[in-house]
């Protein structure tokens, strides 16, 4: 009897924890409806909307031997973190931020190697995670240095720690997915492509396996990312290394690109900045290339290919009258010196607290090269 009347007791506290429940299940949604009613079925009129974003770009991660020598904690461990340090709170201030990974992540599994045919650490894609990277272009003359496996297994590992890859791919699908990102309600398309592998021919059987320099599949592409994006940004693996400007090759296809209907470009493979210019496409409308951005991590000597930097514009966009505006403004340039002492000790320093007596060439003259076209 006594058990009865627990059992009793108990069913009528259960009764009541759930119709409680049920109670305040109802009550937050009436709430969440009182909260739906404000939004406005009526047409916005000629209210302007306007939102932007900062997009930047840091050029080639080059690891040489010796860099990744320098980077080494234990025998099969090694931290580029420390390397990035002194910049990174500078590549946190862009709200989308692009590098150019030049060495497949292949990491230690397939050996280590430097120049000529590179295949660096895992714990470099790691570093530039950290540091603020967003999304790496991977199309590069050095993409097949370890053949397709080298870079099927450094796009794994990108994977892995869900940094986004453009440039090479690991399928036929994966090569067709357009890689997109938004941000303050702006929609921005990366894409990317290489003038070439060094030599080394791509398998017929994986043609995805990276993106090569050709006006009609870019054209395509470019077509395709203008049905889902605000913006497009090309980074590109072109020109002759060490020249300081662009040839007209790379000056030809950039206003190509702009007239397709990228409007950013940042180009890389020189090793050397090659300068910023405004473009206009045949719409009249500006695009933004910048033709080099130089190494930024390496192991290379002689001085101006130990500087490069953070090149970053910014994008608004402007609703009017149901139009909407894409203005492209305050181009910068930030540039940073690859520091190291008798192959060691490398480390990115601001080249304007570079603090290095060896150095001969200034923040000013740097700056006056990157700007000298954009006035
Ligand atoms: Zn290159």
């Amino acid at each position: 009897m006594i058990k009865k009347n627990i059992l009793a007791a108990s069913a009528f506290i259960i009764l009541a924890i759930v119709s409680a429940a049920i109670i305040m299940d109802a009550k937050e949604k009436q709430q969440d409806e009182i909260g739906m009613q404000p939004i406005r079925t009526t047409p916005i009129g000629d209210k302007k909307l306007e939102s932007s974003i900062t997009i930047g770009a840091v050029g080639d991660i080059l690891i040489h031997d010796r860099v990744y020598n320098d980077a080494q904690t234990s025998k099969k461990t090694y931290n580029f973190k420390p390397m990035l340090e002194k910049i990174t709170p500078e590549l946190l201030k862009p709200d989308i931020l692009l590098a150019n990974q030049e060495t497949i992540v292949a990491g230690t599994s397939i050996g280590l190697s430097g120049y000529p045919a590179f295949n660096s650490p895992h714990e470099i894609a790691d570093a530039l995670k950290a540091a603020g990277v967003d999304i790496v272009t991977t199309a590069n003359n050095h993409a097949l240095d370890r053949g397709t496996e080298g870079q099927i297994k450094s796009l794994a590992y990108l994977k892995k720690i869900k940094m986004p890859y453009v440039g090479t791919f690991t399928s036929a699908k994966d090569q067709q997915t357009i890689r997109m990102m938004k941000k303050n309600g702006i929609k921005v398309a990366f894409l990317s492509y290489t003038y070439g592998t060094n030599g080394i021919p791509i398998p017929k059987k994986q043609p995805y396996i990276v993106n090569i320099i050709d006006k009609n599949n870019m054209k395509k592409e470019i077509t395709q990312a203008k049905k889902q994006a605000d913006i497009i940004v090309m980074g590109i693996h072109w020109g002759n290394e060490y020249e300081r400007f662009p040839n007209t090759d790379q000056k030809e296809l950039a206003q190509f690109l702009v007239n397709e209907g990228v409007n950013i470009i940042f180009g890389g493979h020189p090793h050397v900045l090659q300068h910023m210019e405004w473009l206009t496409n045949r719409e009249g409308k500006k695009a933004l290339v910048v033709y080099s951005l130089g190494n930024f991590l390496s192991g290379q000597d002689e001085e101006y290919r130990n500087i490069g930097g953070l090149a970053s514009v910014t994008i608004k966009k402007t609703i009017k009258n149901n139009k909407t505006e894409i203005q492209l403004e305050n181009p910068s340039f930030f540039p940073t010196y690859n520091y190291s002492n008798k192959e060691k000790d490398y480390e990115l320093r601001p080249l304007e607290e570079a603090n290095d007596k060896r150095l001969k060439h200034s923040y000013k003259e740097i700056m006056g090269h990157m700007m000298q076209r954009l006035q």
